[in-house]
């Protein structure tokens, strides 16, 4: 019998370490794909087109919203992002699980969409260490950084939305526990 690929979103405040965790699970289990959003935000250093992120104008991606290119879609701190459909359909049904790695309103919209996706909120082990990691990164500007501390602490209350809330306290030792999440809601443990 040929198993399903499930959806795997995790969501996390800008500045919670999320990369570092996706890329601990994707290194720990290679089977496991990442879905590559599109996004109307400009490259930060080292960001390569087509592994971190889609680069698209907004002409662009408003393009791919009219062909309906989206699962979902939504707007972060004055840039669009949007998860493309196919990559995730193909993966679905050749039983590949994919992270989808979306703020807190595109994975309702998800939810609502796939009832069986598995939900994880990926937290900062408090709000001082959000600060360093944010500001540390040195990439944003002051008031880019404000909004996405306040975003951030919106995205907090929104944790209890999710299944499951992983503290990234260690990258590795949060990446393992996502894999045990993953692992224990498999279907034939049912
Ligand atoms: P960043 O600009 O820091 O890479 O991402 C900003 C926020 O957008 C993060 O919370 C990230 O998870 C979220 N994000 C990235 N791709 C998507 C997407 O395709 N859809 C939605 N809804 N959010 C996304």
């Amino acid at each position: 019998m040929n198993k399903k690929g499930r959806l795997v979103i995790i969501s996390a405040p800008s500045g919670a370490g999320k990369g570092t965790v996706i890329r601990e699970i994707t290194r720990l289990r290679p089977e496991i794909k990442y879905s590559v959003s599109a996004t109307t935000r400009a490259p930060r250093p080292g960001e390569v087109h087509g592994e971190h992120y889609f680069f698209v104008s907004p002409e662009e991606f408003d393009a791919m919203v009219e062909r309906g290119e989206f699962l979902e879609h939504e707007t972060y701190v004055g840039n669009s992002y949007g998860t493309p459909r196919g990559p995730i359909e193909r993966n679905i049904a050749d039983g590949i699980d994919t992270i989808l790695e979306i703020e807190v309103k595109g994975a309702r919209q998800v939810r609502g969409k796939i009832p069986d996706v598995i939900s994880i909120f990926l937290a900062a082990p408090n709000e001082e260490e959000l600060r360093r990691r944010l500001i540390g990164r040195g990439t944003s500007e002051d008031t880019e950084l404000v909004k996405r501390l306040e975003t951030a602490r919106e995205e907090l209350a929104a944790s209890e939305e999710y299944a499951f809330t992983v503290v990234n306290d260690d990258a590795t030792r949060a990446a393992r526990e996502i894999i045990a999440i993953l692992d224990f809601n498999r279907e034939d443990y049912l």
